[in-house]
């Protein structure tokens, strides 16, 4: 299933993705929460509900017709740094012996269509095309092998940094918090619909060229790896999102750096998942003040 946080005439809900109709849960099921954490945390009941509400539920809204906002809103928004190895030669760093995890601020979530700000304060605007996943199960203490059992589904990440206050600190968080920074979707796929999650290709474009091209085959701590470490420290929380880290190809590491500008506009796409396309503007002044 495509699971999707959607608006449409005024209210946002969620619904799951059927060819080119979203199948209104709210409609379909009014008894099934009508937010995606929520709506994870209600587990496999949830799920097979939901199943079931697009075999045979009229309550379909044309996709066009609706704007499709951030599938989730995580309470736990973290990423992994130097996780491809072309990506490590390209960032002239060491392979790591252990996973560079950090935290995104979950205010920098942004819709998988919305526009990226360019900060007042940088011009180091910086791309980073991510397969990422969704827990779906509270959890503490989850051996790799089932690691799989926690997760609720994948979905696409730009990783949008600001590399001059990314580098700025020994902790990489300023940097990669930035309010709109984190375009997440364009929903989350369950994984039987994914099958191998370590078999997807990636590809990022700006403005119609082709950035970065791998596969997911290349991660050095894979997806199950990460849910392993993760959780030895702290207890995972349907919702939380979990970035795996990005391939060559970003703008800081060509010859000579590309930073994206206003009206440059940054697709990235995996495999089985969908895509993500988002407009860099400058950073609006009405942003809200103290
Ligand atoms: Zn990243």
């Amino acid at each position: 299933m495509k699971l999707a946080t959607f608006t449409h005439a005024g209210e946002t809900r969620i619904g799951v993705v059927s060819n080119d109709e979203i199948v209104d849960l709210a409609a379909a099921m009014p008894d099934l929460p009508r937010e995606m954490r929520a709506f994870l945390a209600a587990g496999r009941a949830a799920l097979d509900a939901a199943r079931a509400a697009v075999q045979r539920s009229e309550a379909r809204i044309a996709l066009a017709s609706v704007r499709l906002e951030a599938p989730v809103r995580p309470r736990k928004f973290l990423a992994i740094g130097l996780n491809y190895a072309d990506h490590i030669a390209e960032s002239r760093r060491e392979r790591p012996e252990f996973p560079t995890f950090f935290t995104k601020q979950h205010t920098c979530v942004n819709g998988p269509f919305d526009p990226i700000h360019r900060p007042r304060v940088s011009e180091m605007l910086d791309y980073e095309g991510e397969l990422g996943f969704v827990i779906g199960r509270r959890c503490r203490h989850v051996p790799k092998e089932r690691a799989a059992e926690v997760i609720a589904g994948y979905l696409v990440v730009n990783d949008v940094s600001v590399r001059d206050w990314q580098f700025k600190t020994p902790t990489m968080t300023l940097g990669k918090s930035f309010d709109t920074h984190g375009p997440i979707g364009p929903w989350i796929v369950t994984p039987d619909e994914v099958g191998d999650p370590h078999a997807l290709e990636l590809r990022t474009w700006v403005n119609d060229e082709l950035r970065q091209h791998s596969n997911t085959r290349h991660l050095i701590f894979n997806c199950f790896d990460q849910v392993a470490t993760l959780s030895t420290v702290c207890t995972l929380e349907p919702g939380d999102v979990i970035s795996t880290g990005t391939p060559a190809g970003v703008g800081f590491a060509r010859t000579p750096a590309r930073f994206l500008v206003a009206g440059d506009v940054v697709r990235i796409e995996i495999e089985r998942i969908g895509r993500i396309e988002n407009q860099v503007i400058e950073e609006p002044e009405d942003t809200p003040r103290i």
